[in-house]
């Protein structure tokens, strides 16, 4: 039908779910929608005129319509928001079709125009003569919601809605399975499919609309975690090295070197990971633990461990720089223990090597060699490690960090090498997953929670700085960070954006929020017209451009050594700064959120996030995360430039007022739509839900969760489900698709 809405057969028609139902004699209230997209509603006719065009030839319909919410106080709302304005040119029959009281479905591009809300040539259903309908069926139809869809300009709902009515009563269901089993369906009350699609798109009252929608729901949360039960129970057949450690190896060796005492809650998650690895059957776990919680000590344990038992450990990390910081830690961790073959190396030790996408090919070469031979105990890279040439000795544990980076076929790729033994899987993550969120995304893992941070850590102390009510704090900023740095203290300033030469706007900060506080937002956007004009200030997002021109124009910070770090560098440009940084060599460093995940620079105590409001909670949660990580107190300020009263305020005053990941990601969810959230933790991993709702879904996914459990016991193979396993491999294979178009 639509290739714009990608419906294609009958089949993408049918699950072409209407977004909403509208009632005939109930108007769609104007005051929600949403301007420059496309609209669907129902209103009344209040006034057609007709006029010539003066300066071309034809005519011009201005259509006025109503939502009527302007009765109640009809002298405030005079030609307010409860009117908008249609203009139709040429449209003889709009004039006659549509007369002062008609009721119609409106659909097109909603604009605000002088104040006033406008529609230009929409699409439009009048509602009362509903003439797609025989008179019989029309009778039928009095009465009955109306389900609206998403549509486009192209394909309009009440088109969509003519489509199905069209193709719904000639569908043969004798053909088409179902995919819930009977018995799910009798004991939630569920009709049958066909009942079930004519209540979705077609209901005789609100109630059936929304029991057909759970049951659509229900299916959907049946098939995904029947996928994933049989994948877990799949996996779990499979045979894995048994990577039960020694007594005397590097593992003890290494923690009898730790300058610190591991907290209970690392021996805990370490005692249940040890276990994991010695069975005959692979680990699938997810490690969660807030920002700094120390899972790389848990997990270079784990790694040790896999090579205390003769195999090698893989460390995957989303980025070079990450990669590169690992390797460094990992190395000063271990010490001579990370060089074994080396003069001066412990010859009880193991080796550690990097591979990354960007290394030169001499040093790729070497490193492909030592973990060929199996030399290298101890793998750490990027995505260049799961290439075809990387051949290990013996993989025993793949490490996944910050796994919101990686896909679950990437995460597989490494474990799947033919029918042998499958290695051991260590997830970890550091955004905190609500327990639902996680049995979708994630719902082949076991989970453990690393609680709580190591004792002696310094708080951070952060706070909001609004350069709209306080001008003057931005050299105070300034003079902060060079204090931080005599105090041989390292500094991060981070950037929302890299920038341009030319965008940047040679104005102090404190001044373009000046200017963003008189301009009004209406006025911002009819100036961009002017071309001799410099960028808007006002517009503009602080970069690292700017930021390093603020920099170096200020006297406090003039003879700081300073180093921009950002996503358009040469990998190793990258990784050099970050050593540098790490060593102490840098004073400040301008980044993006480069530095997002996992960077471990204990000496850096002063970060500066400006125009934090254009940053997401968990973002900033992360960004704060590197810094607080030595025995020195921070501090975090989350610079604006927005006015006081902006909706951004309410996100970073949450994140000045508790450093607790978990807390934070209670407020992020009901700051924003679950989707977001689902959407935030599947980036890259399981693509979309069609209906489901991660947060709001709770009951049906965990009893689906249940069903699928129950149903694989019985039938393994779900031969006698013919139905469900159709519906799971159309779905997964659709999940692929979108997943490589991605990659
Ligand atoms: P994250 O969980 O964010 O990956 P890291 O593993 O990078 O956290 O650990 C953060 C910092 O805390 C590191 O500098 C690490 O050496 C330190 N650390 C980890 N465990 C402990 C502990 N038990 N006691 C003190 N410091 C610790
Ligand atoms: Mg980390």
């Amino acid at each position: 039908m639509s290739q714009a809405l990608g419906l294609e057969t009958v089949g993408d028609l049918l699950d072409h779910v209407p977004r909403r139902l509208v009632h005939r004699g109930e108007l769609t209230s104007f005051e929600d929608l949403e301007m420059e997209s496309h609209a669907t509603v129902v209103a009344e006719v209040v006034s057609v005129r007709t006029r010539k065009m003066r300066s071309r030839r034809g005519s011009i319909t201005e259509v006025t319509i109503t939502d009527r919410s302007g009765e109640a106080a009809d002298f405030l709302y005079a030609g307010g928001v409860d009117r908008m304005t249609l203009s139709f040119f040429n449209a003889w029959t709009a004039a006659r079709e549509l007369s002062e009281g008609t009721h119609a479905l409106f659909s097109g591009k909603v604009t605000r125009y002088g104040g006033k809300l406008t529609m230009t040539n929409p699409h439009y259903a009048p509602l009362d003569q509903d003439d797609e309908l025989g008179a019989l069926d029309a009778m039928a139809h009095v009465g009955r919601p109306i389900a609206v869809y998403p549509a486009t300009a192209k394909v309009p709902s009440d088109r969509i809605a003519t489509a199905v009515r069209t193709v719904l009563p000639g569908i043969d269901w004798s053909t088409v399975p179902d995919p819930l089993p009977l018995g799910v369906a009798d004991r939630h009350g569920y009709t049958d499919l066909p009942t079930a699609y004519e209540h979705l798109h077609l209901p005789p009252d609100d109630r059936s609309w929304y029991r057909a929608k759970a049951r659509f729901r229900h299916t959907e949360a049946l098939m995904l975690q029947t996928a994933l039960v049989r994948r877990r129970r799949a996996v779990q057949l499979r045979m894995a090295p048994v990577l039960d450690g020694r007594h005397d190896g590097v593992q003890s060796r290494f923690e009898a070197r730790l300058p610190f005492e591991l907290t209970p809650s690392q021996v805990t998650v370490g005692e249940q990971i040890a276990e994991d690895m010695a069975r005959e059957h692979p680990m699938n776990r997810l490690l969660q633990g807030d920002v700094g919680a120390g899972k790389t000590v848990v997990a270079l344990r784990a790694m040790l461990q896999a090579v205390d038992s003769g195999a090698q450990a893989a460390l995957l990390a989303p980025t070079e720089v990450l990669a590169a910081q690992h390797l460094a830690s990992i190395e000063a961790a271990l010490g001579p223990l990370a060089h074994a073959g080396t003069l001066g190396g412990d010859p009880e030790g193991t080796n550690v090597v990097l591979l990354t996408g960007s290394m030169p090919q001499s040093a790729r070469r070497r490193a492909l060699l030592a973990i060929a031979s199996g030399e290298a105990g101890i793998v750490i890279g990027t995505h260049a490690l799961l290439s075809d040439t990387v051949q290990f000795a013996g993989l025993g544990l793949v490490v996944v960090d910050e796994q919101h980076r990686f896909g679950v076929e990437q995460r597989d790729r490494l474990r799947d090498a033919g029918d042998g033994p499958v290695p051991h899987l260590l997830v970890m993550t550091a955004t905190p997953i609500p327990r639902t969120v996680a049995m979708t995304v994630f719902g082949d893992l076991d989970v453990s929670v690393l609680e709580g941070l190591p004792a002696g850590r310094q708080p951070i102390s952060t706070h909001v700085v609004g350069l709209q009510e306080h001008p003057s704090w931005e050299e105070r900023i300034f003079a902060r960070a060079r204090e931080e740095v005599a105090a041989g203290r390292q500094v991060y300033f981070v950037a929302p954006k890299i920038g341009d030469d030319d965008e940047v706007p040679g104005m102090t900060l404190a001044e373009s929020a000046a200017l963003l506080a008189q301009t009004p937002p209406a006025g911002r956007s009819a100036r961009q017209g002017d071309e001799d004009n410099a960028p808007d200030p006002a517009e503009s997002m602080v970069s690292t451009v700017w930021l390093s021109e603020l920099v170096a124009r200020s006297p406090e910070l003039a003879d700081v050594r300073t180093a921009v770090l950002h996503g358009r560098l040469e990998a190793q440009e990258k990784t050099g700064i970050m050593e540098d940084f790490a060593a102490g060599e840098i004073g400040l460093l301008v980044c993006t959120t480069v530095v997002e995940v996992g960077v471990d620079v204990p000496n850096a105590t002063f970060m500066v996030v400006f125009d934090a409001d254009r940053f997401g909670i968990s973002q900033l949660h992360q960004l704060r995360g590197r810094i607080g990580r030595g025995s020195h107190a921070s501090t975090c300020l989350l610079v604006t430039r927005r006015e006081p009263d902006h909706p951004s305020r309410e996100r970073i005053d949450a994140v000045a007022a508790t450093t607790d990941g978990f807390e934070l990601a209670q407020v992020d969810l009901t700051l924003r739509r679950e989707g977001d959230i689902l959407g935030d933790a599947q980036s890259g991993g399981r693509s979309t839900l069609r209906l489901l709702r991660a947060l709001d879904d709770i009951k049906i996914i965990e009893s689906a969760r249940a069903e699928a459990g129950e149903i694989l016991d019985v039938d393994p193979s779900l031969e006698r489900h013919w139905g469900l396993a159709l519906a799971i491999e159309a779905y997964l294979d659709e999940d692929t698709e979108k997943y490589l178009e991605r990659g």
